[in-house]
């Protein structure tokens, strides 16, 4: 059955942008999500309940911010919820919209606006990567990047995402490598706002509750030659000492530094030749002027130093791909029961914290150990300034709800802090010190709280 607004779309921007076959829209609602088992849960449950395309009445599709403006204006004058759509590729249901009402696919709004020596601004449906291609044309680049950067939008990972690639050198979305964005409210008719420095931040990992963004502006930094290559050691423990070791050398640029226990180790085919049962890998991104230097700390921590790629050989698949959210999914080929957990380290206490999860889950929990280098994560920890932060996604294999809170609540035991990837709900994700700036900015934004509804404020738990 049609509904006014649909009519109303339909009318302004013509049948081929307003999606409204059933099985259209459950595509438009698929997600990685299913990464947590909480989550894909949740997400069944409420598909029984409301019908397997979640009460969406129809995928948009604007190919100007002019019409983008008339979608907006026209949702809101109907008073139907809207949840604004990338590239679908996050995985804590942010693209899930718990409430139906409309999905608006931005990816036909692309291309880079300006570009300049030390920043870049794009419309928000630009995928990353091509972003980043057009920095290094300059000899430039993202400092830090998705590792879904093919598929991925410029406003997607803003609002969706918070690492990558580089955040070991240069932090998180929310350590000034976001300058701007220009966003539409969710009024009628829209207004455009536009925010710089420190005033982005209500908008930073907010999923889209906090207007519709229509330009990111990207700091740039010089361009590195980036090589890859894998630290192969007899144990964890030596492979943690030499990712520590590595993090202090400021003078050297890492894209990442990632250490995995020898239970994960296996799960990458691609290196299956580079070691041997039971030994453990650091997966290494390191500026290839530096190169000798991490070979050396390698071979002093124990460990033998085997080079995998330069940007040259196109025939390897780039570690990039086995690093960060990707390494989920190369776990989950290993073990699809698993669960993961993003835990923040003591950087005075970290051996001690890996080794008291070790002994109490023992098998059953498996350890990667990197850094990341953020002023705003570090703030949560309480811990001032800039610096490293010893971090990890920690798996949990079999992990259901119930080893998930166990393992939540020993974390809390031992003063190691945790990012919560098992809920809809902003407030439970552990990011943020303070809701009180971004509620109010909401209010500016979205009087009538249309934008994706039920993930801030008094949302759904998983
Ligand atoms: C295998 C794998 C690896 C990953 N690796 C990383 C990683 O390294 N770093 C990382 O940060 N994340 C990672 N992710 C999560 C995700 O891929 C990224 O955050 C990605 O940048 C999201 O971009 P997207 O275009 O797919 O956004 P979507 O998934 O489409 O949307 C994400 C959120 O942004 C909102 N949104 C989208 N466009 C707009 C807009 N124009 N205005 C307002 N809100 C908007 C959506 O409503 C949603 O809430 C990974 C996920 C997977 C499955």
């Amino acid at each position: 059955m049609t509904s006014p607004l649909i009519e109303a779309l339909t009318s302004a921007l013509g049948d081929e942008q307003i999606i409204v076959a059933p099985k259209e829209i459950e595509s438009a609602l698929r997600d990685n999500s299913w990464l947590s088992p909480l989550l894909a849960q949740h997400i069944r449950e409420l598909k029984t309940t409301t019908g397997k395309t979640l009460q969406v009445d129809a995928v948009v599709i604007p190919n100007s911010i002019e019409q983008l403006k008339r979608v907006i204006a026209l949702a809101v004058r109907h008073n139907v919820p809207m949840l604004v759509r990338g590239g679908g590729t996050s995985n804590f249901g942010q693209t899930i919209p718990l409430h139906g009402g409309i999905i608006i696919d931005i990816r036909r709004l692309t291309g880079i606006i300006d570009i300049g020596n030390d920043r870049i601004t794009v419309a928000a449906g630009t995928i990353q990567g091509d972003v980043d291609a057009a920095a290094r044309a300059r000899g430039l680049e993202l400092p830090i990047l998705t590792t879904t950067y093919a598929s991925a939008t410029a406003a997607g990972w803003v609002a969706g995402g918070h690492v990558g690639l580089g955040a070991n050198t240069y932090g998180t979305i929310w350590d000034g490598n976001i300058l701007g964005v220009k966003l539409l409210t969710a009024e009628d008719p829209p207004r455009e706002i536009t925010l710089t420095g420190d005033d982005v931040l209500p908008v930073l990992h907010t999923y889209g509750t906090t207007g519709v963004i229509i330009e990111v502006t990207f700091r740039l930094v010089p361009a590195h030659r980036w090589v890859e290559a894998v630290g192969v050691f007899d144990d964890f423990s030596s492979a943690v000492r030499f990712t520590a070791a590595l993090a202090d050398q400021d003078d050297i640029h890492q894209r990442v530094v990632a250490a995995q226990d020898a239970a994960i180790s296996r799960g990458f085919t691609p290196l299956r030749d580079l070691f041997a049962e039971g030994q453990s890998l650091v997966l290494m991104i390191v500026d290839a002027e530096r190169v000798g230097r991490c070979r050396e700390l390698t071979v002093q921590h124990g460990g033998r130093f085997v080079p995998w790629k330069t940007p040259e050989d196109a025939d390897r698949i780039s570690i990039g791909l086995m690093v960060y959210g990707h390494r989920m999914l190369w776990i989950k080929k290993l073990t699809p029961q698993s669960a993961f957990l993003h835990v923040y380290f003591s950087p005075d206490r970290y051996a001690e914290q890996l080794q008291a999860l070790a002994n109490a889950f023992g098998s059953g929990l498996w350890l990667e150990f990197k850094y990341i280098r953020s002023r705003w994560l570090r703030a949560l920890r309480g811990l001032q300034g800039d610096g490293n932060l010893p971090a990890a996604v920690l798996t949990l294999v079999p992990g259901d709800g119930d080893t998930l809170h166990a393992l939540m609540d020993f974390c809390k035991q031992i003063g190691v802090s945790y990012q919560n990837p098992h809920t809809f709900l902003l407030e439970e994700s552990g990011l943020f010190p303070d809701f009180a700036p971004i509620l109010s900015f909401k209010r500016r934004v979205d009087p009538k709280n249309l934008l994706n509804p039920g993930k801030i404020g008094q949302g759904v738990r998983a």
